[in-house]
């Protein structure tokens, strides 16, 4: 049986324990059908079809979906969050982000393999790869 990405949201956060309020399901289940990562005005805009959730709520909403690592946080070259489910990444690869559009791309053929030479007793957690340039979208034609 495959779950619809409604039924996964709720199932994830139920997992938690924690209560299946409207506005965290409904925020997971964007993070789950986005093919990349969303910052807080594309995904109000996404919400807005469905029944608008306020800003503050929203905010609110997607530090818990942090805090509570069913999603991740990248930070973008406009110093703006962009959001991601943890389901659909995994963060070991790069991202790209356009400088004309700001939108953001996981680059998940990229997964670099890093050759580290720590100081003793540092212990690496992840690398933040990003790259920045023109998406396909706003190249001229
Ligand atoms: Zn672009
Ligand atoms: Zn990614």
């Amino acid at each position: 049986m495959t779950l619809s990405t409604r039924e996964r949201a709720k199932t994830a956060i139920a997992e938690l324990n924690e209560r299946v309020t409207d506005a965290r399901w409904r925020t997971l289940e964007a993070l789950f059908v986005a093919e990349r990562p969303l910052s807080h005005a594309e995904i109000e805009a996404g919400l807005a079809a469905g029944g608008a959730i306020d800003r503050v709520t929203l905010y609110r909403v997607l530090d818990w979906l942090v805090g509570r690592g069913l999603a991740h946080k990248i930070e973008g070259h406009d110093q703006a969050w962009r959001f991601s489910a943890v389901g659909n990444d995994t963060h070991g690869h790069a991202h790209f982000q356009c400088t004309q559009c700001n939108k953001m791309y996981c680059l998940t053929a990229i997964q670099p393999t890093l050759v580290l030479a720590l100081p003793p007793r540092f212990h690496f957690e992840e690398a933040d790869i990003s790259l920045r340039g023109t998406c396909a979208d706003c190249q001229p034609r």
